[in-house]
């Protein structure tokens, strides 16, 4: 089987490696496929392009973008985009922008709970301020001694109902597939387990993406345990779409899948890169 990793993260989001040693990571590990997806953005694309092109594997390009769906925050995956679509430029632009509010709204939260310096704090974990988001608030927590590791952070601060939430209205879902397949890529729903959605609810969301162009959903990821891989497998056949997989990589010690460990997708997917492959 072809060793694919479609998820991934960088220091251009909220990533510990840089675009470059992620790739020489990926290569290193046997990957011959790999999308990197910050989230929001695009930038870490021409290096990761040139560390590909040395370390002879492919590069595919991708994005994770934040959306708001029916009160919920989901994230889609565009795979094989054009990064310079002024249409998908502008709008990650604009959610980018959406994030310095939101950061500043999570201090703020945190100052009520007598966590002081967390913007700055944050801030600091982010790569030259291109990009800032919990898990970078997150980091800041467990080196102030206010957990003892990320997953812990993500129990105790930062969620509804504890100290550090604040609501926020990322892209819509219609924006954000739009964006994707204008220019040119394959729009993919991340991690779907992850969102907890009961029956109707799911197939609403399948139902709508679809309709808007939406052509995966990802089965193989970091979240999903092996059940629910199979059981987005059963999904995605019964909606017609394909799938995907992808470590979700951030870092190595911060994530349960490394670079090029994926398992296979269940029998009877279509992959959502079947018809890339120019290989046996
Ligand atoms: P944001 O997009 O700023 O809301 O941050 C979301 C990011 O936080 C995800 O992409 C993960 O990197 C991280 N994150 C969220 N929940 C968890 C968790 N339970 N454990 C570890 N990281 C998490
Ligand atoms: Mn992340
Ligand atoms: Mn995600
Ligand atoms: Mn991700």
């Amino acid at each position: 089987m072809l060793n694919i990793d479609l998820h991934c993260h960088s220091t251009i989001s909220d990533g510990l490696l840089t675009p470059a040693q992620l790739v020489t990571r990926a290569a290193t590990r046997g990957v011959e496929i790999l999308a990197l997806t910050d989230h929001d953005d695009v930038a870490g694309l021409d290096e990761a392009r040139c560390e590909a092109t040395a370390k002879n594997i492919t590069l595919i390009n991708g994005v994770e973008i934040s959306v708001s769906w029916r009160g919920r925050t989901l994230h889609i995956l565009g795979l094989d985009i054009d990064p310079a679509h002024p249409s998908l430029a502008q709008g990650l632009a604009s959610i980018r922008d959406g994030r310095v509010t939101r950061a500043h709204n999570i201090a703020t939260q945190l100052d009520k709970h007598g966590i002081h310096g967390s913007f700055e704090g944050a801030y600091g974990h982010t790569s030259k301020g291109r990009l800032i988001g919990r898990l970078h608030f997150a980091r800041f927590l467990v080196e102030q001694g206010h957990a003892k590791d990320i997953k812990s952070v993500f129990k105790k601060y930062l969620v509804k109902g504890k100290p550090g939430y604040t609501k926020h209205e990322w892209a819509t879902l219609s924006d954000a597939v739009g964006w994707i397949c204008s220019s040119g890529g394959r729009a993919v729903i991340a991690h779907p387990a992850r969102y907890k959605l009961g029956k109707n609810v799911l197939d609403d969301l399948l139902n709508e993406f679809r309709q808007m162009g939406g052509l995966a959903i990802e089965v193989i990821t970091a979240s999903h345990t092996k059940e629910q891989a199979l059981l987005f497998a059963h999904h995605a056949q019964r909606m017609g779409l394909m799938a995907s997989c992808g470590s979700d990589f951030h870092g190595p010690d911060e994530s349960f899948y490394d670079l090029g460990q994926l398992p296979d997708l269940p029998a009877d997917c279509l992959p959502v890169w079947h018809d890339w492959i120019k290989k046996a």
